[in-house]
């Protein structure tokens, strides 16, 4: 059993939706800023519920456009969101303990509760930047 209640996991869901809408809307102006408005346009119609396809071609797109680090926020933001009604939604995907409702309504793509977390940053800090 879950230890999100039904009212926790809308919380998440509303949470979810908010940082959703401010990406998309971050990416938009980004597009249109840099003139490149057919992705804007294409990435204002995948805001819509239904269109999971057409955001998924455009996800695509756009990592040509160089908004690589935003494409990753948004798909993370879509599986979090087909994945909210699954039983194993807020366990960590490390060692299986409950992630606290708060973290995830502050964060709902996370995965990992805050000790795995840590560790895993500890772990692969750097990783990023390379040692040279
Ligand atoms: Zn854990």
């Amino acid at each position: 059993m879950s230890h999100l209640t039904q009212q926790d996991r809308a919380d998440i869901r509303t949470a979810l939706e908010a940082q959703r809408g401010k990406l998309i809307k971050a990416m938009q102006s980004a597009l249109e800023e840099s003139g490149q408005t057919q992705f804007a346009e294409v990435l204002g119609r995948a805001s819509g519920d239904s269109a999971d396809e057409a955001l998924a071609v455009t996800l695509g797109d756009l990592s040509a456009a160089r908004l690589d680090h935003e494409v990753r926020t948004l798909q993370a933001l879509e599986i979090a969101r087909k994945r909210l009604d699954e039983k194993d939604f807020g366990l960590c995907e490390d060692c299986g303990a409950r992630i606290p409702v708060a973290r995830l309504a502050a964060n709902p793509v996370a995965t990992r509760c805050i000790s795995c977390q840590s560790l895993f940053e500890r772990t692969h800090a750097g990783q990023h930047h390379g040692s040279i």
